[in-house]
């Protein structure tokens, strides 16, 4: 199985177009491109199946930079912009395909991307539409088999709202997590490579920050686990010299393959 970083920024992605002349590199190095992060999601491929865990609003860049062949189903993890803005982005891959792709993803999320994007889903598009819809839309309640990709969902706190968690055979992702219970720690156990939320070294109300990030990670003990969602607060060099035997920051175009 193989997994690409597509993006592993914080929601307005690194630099920050807020005005400044360069962009807001906030503490991170501009001259190290692994400090360039584009906002978060990964492509997840086995040897038949290819998953996208969300639709980034830098989708379109990550398809073409990552040379990504096809899409056989994309899983949401929540309804925030920086996880499904770019969704339109797939319709390419529709075309390619001759059809609509599986879209999983809990009951909450269906409801706000149906009536946000209802042109894009066939379950809530205009019958007029001329164009045929992106994503057959399903909702997730338990685990879902994706040709030879098994997908357990597991549910994270992330503020007043979840996220679902996503375990895919060997590895498993974990953005936009602020809390963790009891079956989340079940659904990760045995995991080898867990790609987490690490927004900042400061606390956050809706994200896992360093401190508590390595203590989930001493918790569930993976092989090798990579942090992602790091917002313009991180420094790529400075958190991986912080960083504990195994545990590295994601950067943008990294390949991790694992033995299934
Ligand atoms: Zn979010």
């Amino acid at each position: 199985m193989k997994v690409t970083i597509l993006g592993c920024g914080g929601s307005s992605g690194i630099p920050i177009a807020d005005g400044t002349p360069d962009g807001n590199w906030g503490v991170c190095d501009p001259s190290n491109p692994k400090n360039r992060r584009r906002r978060v999601s990964i492509l997840v491929e086995s040897s038949d199946t290819t998953v996208l865990v969300d639709a980034s609003p830098d989708l379109r860049a990550q398809l073409l930079d990552a040379r990504v062949r096809r899409v056989d189903a994309v899983l949401f993890t929540h309804a925030h912009a920086d996880h499904c803005h770019g969704l339109d982005e797939l319709r390419g891959m529709t075309h390619a395909r001759s059809g609509p792709i599986d879209a999983y993803m809990d009951d909450r999320t269906r409801q706000a991307l149906t009536s946000r994007f209802a042109y894009a889903f066939a379950s809530s598009r205009d019958s007029d539409n001329l164009y045929g819809p992106i994503f057959q839309d399903h909702v997730l309640n338990g685990p879902v088999e994706i040709g030879d990709v098994q997908a357990i969902p597991f549910t994270q706190g992330h503020g007043p709202e979840t996220t679902q968690g996503f375990r895919l055979g060997p590895i498993a992702y974990s953005t936009d997590a602020v809390s963790l219970d009891d079956a989340a720690f079940e659904t990760l156990q045995g995991v080898e490579v867990w790609i987490v939320d690490c927004l900042r070294d400061a606390p956050h109300p809706t994200h896992s920050h360093v401190e508590q990030t390595l203590q989930w990670i001493a918790r569930v003990k993976p092989a090798r686990a990579i942090l992602t969602h790091m917002n313009h607060q991180i420094d790529y060099e400075d958190l991986r010299q912080r960083c504990p035997a195994g545990v590295e920051p994601a950067y943008d175009g990294m390949v991790i393959d694992v033995a299934v």
